[in-house]
């Protein structure tokens, strides 16, 4: 016989999203469960800059980054894709950490108080205002209520048939760790011919390279040396750094059909926290901020509905959509825009002459992708 168990909450996914929502609910004596497919710690492809706005947030639960060795970071630079710098001040800043130590400091801080779970989830349904989860090892879950916190692309989303599933995801990441003088207070965004890459330290004095492009750019090349070789050094910036950086990953970790469509914050009755509800352009280092704020938004919801025993789900479903879009809604189109104008030569030389000439500009448009410090 299968063995059901029943939850008040169950998550789906520990990435950021997910551990902040299971770390939030377990706090107020939420019954949650929580799915994740790895094992901590692991490296993750991400630029690993993290916007100051969830910090906060993230001391109110008891976790402070920056006591961890997080580097902290105050300016930014940008190079167009013939290396011609800009730098600014960063309006808010932020810090880097590698998602290797940030992840398993949220990990370390519900296991034990959290049911975790290391297995891939398969199927998700809904029946008569329950959930029923089934994973790939057999286990079967029932819960009042489901979060899905399963990243930018999942095999839920197509168990689900999400639309963007459908849609074209023409975009590849690759990501290092490398040992570089890099000063620590920057984080650096270097554009080239159908990207960018961004450079900032980690809290072990390693600088992380991750950079985004498009596949047309790269499948020219085959391979990623090459790629590194012949596209991105062609900014004076990156030939400095491939030159020079010593790598200290056996080999880059990659990922590809990186989409950034449009996306629904809530479907199938399931609560899309982090990139499962919408993934902003890397370009914006902001991702990792809007997951764990949106991990917030839900968490403050759901426990006030529970405390007042007022869970209903439409009018849950209903505050959360409100919110999720009233904060991240022109954040995610911003970023859009902004992406649109890098990836275009004519526009970007535009773009680039006119922060060059007024380099107030540079903040202001930090701060179009940016939220408010957290509470
Ligand atoms: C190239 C690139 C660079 C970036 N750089 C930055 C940056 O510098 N700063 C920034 O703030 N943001 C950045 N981001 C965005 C940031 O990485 C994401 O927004 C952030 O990781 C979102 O966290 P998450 O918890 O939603 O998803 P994730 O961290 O991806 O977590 C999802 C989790 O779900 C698990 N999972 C998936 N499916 C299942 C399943 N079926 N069953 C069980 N578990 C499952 C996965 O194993 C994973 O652990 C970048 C993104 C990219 C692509």
């Amino acid at each position: 016989m299968i063995h059901t168990q029943k939850w008040d909450v169950i998550i789906i996914g520990g990435g950021l999203a997910g551990l902040v929502t299971a770390l939030h609910l377990s706090q107020n004596k939420i019954k949650v469960c929580l799915i994740e497919k790895n094992k901590y710690p692991n490296h993750k492809v991400c630029g690993e800059y993290v916007s100051n706005e969830i910090l906060p947030y993230l001391k109110l639960l008891g976790i402070n980054p920056l006591s961890e060795g997080a580097k902290q970071i105050s300016k930014f630079q940008i190079t167009d894709t013939q290396g011609n710098p800009i730098t600014a001040q960063l309006p808010l800043g932020g810090f880097g950490i590698s998602r290797y130590r940030f992840d398993n400091l949220l990990y370390e801080a519900i296991r034990g108080k959290v049911e975790i779970i290391f297995d891939t989830v398969e199927k998700v349904f809904f029946k008569d205002n329950l959930f029923l989860v089934k994973t790939q090892n057999k286990k079967s879950l029932e819960g009042n209520c489901v979060v899905g916190a399963f990243g930018k692309r999942s095999n839920i989303d197509s168990f689900l048939n999400r639309k963007f599933m459908g849609q074209n995801s023409p975009w590849l990441a690759v990501k290092a760790h490398y040992e570089y003088e890099f000063p620590e207070d920057t984080v650096a965004l270097h554009n080239f011919n159908g990207g960018y890459c961004g450079l900032s330290k980690t809290e072990t004095g390693a600088v992380n390279a991750c950079y985004l492009a498009t596949f047309k750019s790269f499948k020219k090349y085959g391979g990623i040396e090459a790629f590194q070789k012949m596209e991105l050094s062609k900014n004076p910036f990156l030939n400095k750094f491939f030159n020079n950086a010593t790598p200290l990953f056996n080999k880059p970790l990659t990922i590809s059909q990186i989409s950034f469509q449009e996306k629904k914050p809530v479907e199938n009755h399931i609560f899309m926290v982090g990139d499962s509800a919408g993934l902003i352009h890397p370009l914006c280092g902001n991702g990792m901020a809007m997951a764990i704020r949106s991990a917030q938004i839900f968490s403050e919801i759901y426990i006030e509905a529970y405390q007042n025993e007022k869970l209903n789900k439409k009018t849950m479903e209903e505050k959360y959509k409100a919110q999720w879009q009233s904060e991240f809604e022109e954040r995610l189109k911003t970023g859009r825009f902004i992406q649109k104008l890098l990836m275009n030569p004519f526009a970007s030389k535009l773009g680039f002459a006119m922060v060059k000439t007024f380099p107030f500009l540079v903040p202001m448009i930090i701060e179009k992708t940016h939220g408010s410090p957290s509470k």
